[in-house]
């Protein structure tokens, strides 16, 4: 016998129709690209976004047709995360730090039609224009007093004329809950950066996992600010829980360092923010150096890269903000683990509470995890017992069960998610991330992808082995080491192989150093043995500029 409820998809326009409906006057505020301060209630970026969606229909944007995006946090990226996926297109943002090759090559592989991008991004956007045959329309996402006078991007169309040549009378299609609604690609695995496609479904049970108070803890009470992009794993999923809740919304637009930040938290009294750990280190700096309190910010979410245990001490202790950390990866939209205190916890000093808030936390519910031997993934699930690491396997509704496209086949394991990630879990479901093993180097939050910089250093005619390894870095966290061995009688030095970089690869993709060693080990499959790099070089120390 079926149950006799309403049979309502679970749409992410929905969203905005609550927010609009229930929380209409709650405002939105972006720190523009233009340079001032914007600000629009929910009512008013519901009305917006449903003339953009008719809109980009008059573009010819059809069903799952990718709208692409090159922009900061603000509310025309937030409009358009609405018009796009609400109106049965597929969002698809894409992270403005990417080298123009990769820009090029991920557009090209997601077929996008239409290109919106922030003033910022302009230079960008006519360095691949030119290569992207997919893309139809180029949209500067300005008004018409600020479009560039001279351009070469053909026919390029200004965002607020868009707006204005469409009332706001559209009703949102009912679609299929299963509709893909948004794509985002992640290098975070070998090979060419791979797309990750969400669904509309995916995403509301991600939104309201996301909001509990045991995750990110979001109420219509709170003012949030992500400082974690909406290139990023749509900003952490905060853009949609922030209107399922109607809680005020900040944006900070390209002003990301600590000074503006602080600005606006206390301007606007920001009580939840997010982001990572780098960008805390500027706001803590800037704070620090001129005898600053924060005076609304409660809690702030940390993640993409651990949490340093003494930044979660100096939250708390020096500044009454509670951190929360939090762990996740794009192909999990991004929520897995939330390191919030449970009952029995509440109890314990001060100290031994930090202590439990230093691992990257315990599952929220709609993710399920756990460790396996890394020697075989098929194998028993490992104790949890704080001492056993293993490969960490995740599953659940919100997290890919492929990349798009099939790119790299079939990534499952017993139809579970393997993350890359190497794990411990204690008796209480806390996890803690001890290695990694997927290859990859992550800098201030962002991918490097090690293979690239090999590539491009094998191609040195005196390099015989190139094998690039993370090596920590004071305050981007994780930044590249290249470890080479040279062709015989090669007397090739760091400073003209680091010059052999140039234009090949985004600069902050180029490595901080270079050692030359006799040989890399190999191991039985031939394959470079980087584990065993990454163990020789741990307390290696780069030059700091
Ligand atoms: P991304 O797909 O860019 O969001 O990156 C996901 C990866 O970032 C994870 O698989 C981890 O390797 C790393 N990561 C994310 N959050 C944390 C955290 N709190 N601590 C340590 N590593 C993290």
């Amino acid at each position: 016998m079926n149950g006799q409820m309403m049979q309502l998809p679970l749409l992410i326009s929905s969203l905005i129709v609550h927010a609009e409906r229930h929380h209409g006057q709650q405002v939105v505020v972006s720190r523009r690209v233009e340079g001032d301060i914007h600000r629009e209630t929910y009512r008013e970026l519901g009305a917006r976004a449903r003339r953009l969606a008719k809109a980009l229909a008059a573009l010819g944007v059809g069903d799952s047709d990718r709208v692409a995006t090159l922009a900061w946090n603000g509310y025309r990226h937030m409009e358009l995360y609405y018009a796009a996926s609400g109106s049965g297109a597929i969002l698809h943002t894409i992270n403005p730090r990417l080298h123009p090759d990769q820009i090029e090559y991920i557009a090209g592989h997601a077929e996008d039609r239409v290109l919106c991008f922030d003033l910022t991004f302009l230079p960008l956007v006519q360095a691949v224009a030119g290569r992207c045959p997919t893309i139809r329309h180029y949209v500067a996402m300005t008004d018409r007093a600020h479009m560039p006078a001279s351009t070469t991007i053909p026919n390029l169309l200004c965002y607020e004329d868009l707006i204005e040549s469409q009332d706001d009378r559209y009703t949102w299609p009912v679609l299929d809950e299963n509709q893909a609604s948004s794509l985002c690609y992640t290098s975070g695995t070998t090979g060419n950066p791979k797309g990750v496609l969400y669904s509309h479904r995916s995403t509301l049970l991600h939104t309201y996992g996301g909001a509990l108070p045991d995750a990110l803890n979001c109420g219509s009470a709170d003012c949030i600010l992500p400082v974690v992009p909406m290139f990023h794993v749509n900003a952490w999923g905060l853009p949609y829980m922030a209107c399922m809740v109607g809680a005020k919304l900040v944006f900070p637009g390209p002003g990301l360092d600590g000074k503006s930040l602080y600005e606006l938290f206390e301007a606007e009294q920001v009580t939840l923010s997010a982001g990572v750990p780098t960008v805390w280190q500027g706001l803590l700096a800037h704070v620090d150096a001129h005898g600053l309190k924060f005076s609304s910010m409660k809690r702030t979410v940390i993640g993409g890269s651990a949490c340093p245990p003494a930044m979660l001490r100096k939250f708390g202790d020096e500044y009454g903000v509670q951190v929360i950390q939090g762990w996740g990866m794009t192909e999990m939209s991004p929520l897995g683990t939330v390191g919030t205190l449970k009952l029995k916890h509440l109890g314990l000093d001060r100290e031994q509470r930090y202590r439990v808030m230093e691992h990257q936390g315990r599952v929220i519910y709609g993710v399920d995890m756990k460790i396996v031997s890394q020697d075989d993934l098929h194998g028993p699930e490992l104790p949890w017992d704080g001492e056993h690491a293993g490969d960490l396997l995740v599953r659940g509704p919100w997290i890919a069960s492929r990349y798009f496209k099939d790119e790299g086949g079939d990534p499952l394991v017993d139809g579970w998610f393997p993350t890359g990630d190497v794990a411990r879990i204690d008796a209480d479901g806390y996890m803690q991330i001890t290695d990694r093993s997927k290859d990859v180097i992550k800098s201030g939050g962002e991918w490097i992808g090690s293979i690239d910089i090999e590539n491009i250093a094998m191609g040195h005619p005196e390099v015989a082995m190139a094998a690039c390894i993370a090596a920590k870095h004071p305050k981007w966290d994780e930044r590249p080491l290249l470890v080479v061995v040279r062709k015989p009688g090669s007397e090739l030095t760091r400073a003209q192989l680091l010059a052999y970089f140039e234009g090949k690869i985004a600069k902050w993709w180029t490595p901080d150093d270079v050692v030359f060693v006799e040989s890399i080990p190999i191991g039985a499959t031939g394959k470079m043995q980087k584990n065993r790099l990454r163990e020789q070089f741990r307390d290696y120390r780069l030059p700091t500029a």
